[in-house]
């Protein structure tokens, strides 16, 4: 369900009414934008052509408790019962994930998160081998990445199970279908995002000027406090 531009409501249990005050009040979406993401150049970059700054929620104490119980109310219906979450360790990230660890009874487990945006290697806190877990972001800007790949992957490295993937927003990209087809019933997304992006090696002839991704959260931050 549409509702605001380039932001559509998938989770069938959060409510329209709740989504669009979300929405309109965090007003996290910004489109026009030309960001380099991450923003090091220590590996693979994509530039995004807009932004939805998850980040902005977290700010709203009433919004990240609907989104919770909203993922709670997900894991139920699924019967996942989670040892761990398992999530980049930034610090809007960190401040969901501590709330929602509480409410569902688990730990937390955080994957080391560069300044750039690029994961680390390092992991704090314990993730025992055959530990059940739930990996979880707040943004998917590259339409997948993080949640269907990055971070399931380093928690099945390290011997733990993932049982289910999660994400606030997820963007749009190739990578959709194949975090689908890998997340088949197992995969919860509050919000699709109108986050497109290219390769560096193919942007458009009248794009503005490249920037940091964090300019652009930033600004959104900004205008939330004016
Ligand atoms: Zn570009």
């Amino acid at each position: 369900m549409g509702i605001a531009e380039g932001v559509t409501l998938l989770s069938p249990t959060l409510g329209a009414e709740r989504a669009r005050r979300i929405i309109q009040e965090a007003d996290p979406f910004v489109t026009g934008q030309h960001l380099a993401y991450p923003s090091d150049c220590d590996g693979p970059q994509v530039h995004l052509e807009a932004y939805f700054a998850t980040e902005t929620i977290v700010g709203f104490p009433e919004f990240v408790s609907w989104l919770i119980e909203d993922v709670a109310a997900w894991m139920t219906e699924k019967e996942f019962r989670p040892h761990v979450i398992f999530a980049p360790g930034t610090d809007p990230v960190r401040r969901f994930v501590e709330q929602l660890s509480r409410a569902v009874d688990a730990r937390p487990v955080y994957l080391e998160t560069k300044p750039s945006g690029r994961f680390g290697d390092t992991i704090e806190g314990s993730l025992p081998a055959g530990a059940s877990v739930l990996a979880f972001n707040l943004t998917s800007v590259t339409g997948g990445r993080c949640i269907g790949f990055r971070l399931p992957d380093a928690v099945s490295q390290r011997g733990g199970h993932v049982i289910g993937t999660a994400a606030v927003a997820l963007g749009i990209s190739t990578l959709n279908e194949e975090l689908r087809r890998r997340f088949p019933r197992n995969l919860y997304i509050a919000f699709h995002v109108a986050v497109t992006n290219h390769n560096p090696d193919a942007c458009p002839a009248n794009a503005p000027r490249l920037r940091p991704w964090q300019e652009a959260s930033a600004e959104i931050m900004a205008r939330l406090r004016r």
